[in-house]
């Protein structure tokens, strides 16, 4: 496939990790912040300075209606795409993102048109490439079992299991190249999978102008 038949940006390079909370989206994230120096490293939620506030808002409101954190989360969303995604793209930066739309719609369950209200908060943008970390019941467990537990990971091991097999299932109807990655191989390698499939889409977007 060329890098036109899945960029939806004229300009930069747009990187998503996924992956449900342990899988090492932030281990990932470091790793590449120190092989890309020149790259813009964001996060959704919580990538814009209004988002900060949102991302508080989410993890410690008792009582959150779903509906209403589905829509925290698209305004988080919004912005970030305002202030954070949209000027890095267009001066040609390489975004790398913890989480992105694709989480957006995996967490959504049961909400009415969610794909389509997280395309319209970050304007039919979609990442050029989406880094899936998949991890297996026993490791999952195991890495929960050393981690304070937030909200979404009170939801059970089950849930997190469910939201790992969305995440796959939306990369795939939202279009998005993806890496799937064994999120159990040792940190060093993952980081090489992921350096040598960016290299090849920077390598892309170059020769063709
Ligand atoms: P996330 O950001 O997806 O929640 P983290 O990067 O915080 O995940 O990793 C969760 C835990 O798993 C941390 O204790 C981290 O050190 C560990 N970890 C991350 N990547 C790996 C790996 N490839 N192998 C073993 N443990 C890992």
């Amino acid at each position: 496939m060329s890098m036109r038949e899945f960029c939806t940006s004229a300009s930069g390079l747009y990187i998503a990790l996924e992956g449900i909370d342990t899988s090492g989206k932030s281990t990932q994230i470091e790793a590449l912040r120190a092989r890309y120096p020149q790259a813009l490293i964001t996060k959704e939620p919580g990538g814009s300075k209004i988002g900060q506030d949102i991302r508080e808002l989410i993890l410690h409101t008792p009582d959150l209606d779903r509906f209403c954190e589905f829509f925290l989360f698209l305004a988080d969303r919004a912005q970030h795409y305002h202030e954070v995604l949209k000027p890095s793209l267009d001066s040609h930066k390489l975004v790398i993102s913890d989480r992105s739309l694709i989480s957006g719609v995996a967490y959504a369950r049961d909400i009415p048109q969610a794909i389509e209200y997280n395309h319209t908060a970050i304007r039919g943008v979609k990442p050029h490439l989406c880094v899936l970390l998949l991890l297996d019941e026993a490791n999952l467990r195991a890495r929960l079992g050393q981690k304070t537990h937030d909200k979404i990971e009170e939801r059970g091991i089950a849930y997190m299991l469910e939201i790992q097999e969305r995440l796959q299932r939306f990369c795939a109807l939202l279009g998005v190249r993806t890496l799937e990655i064994d999120a159990t191989l040792p940190p060093e390698r993952i980081t090489q999978m992921i350096v040598r499939e960016v290299d090849l889409l920077e390598l892309d977007s170059v020769e063709l102008g």
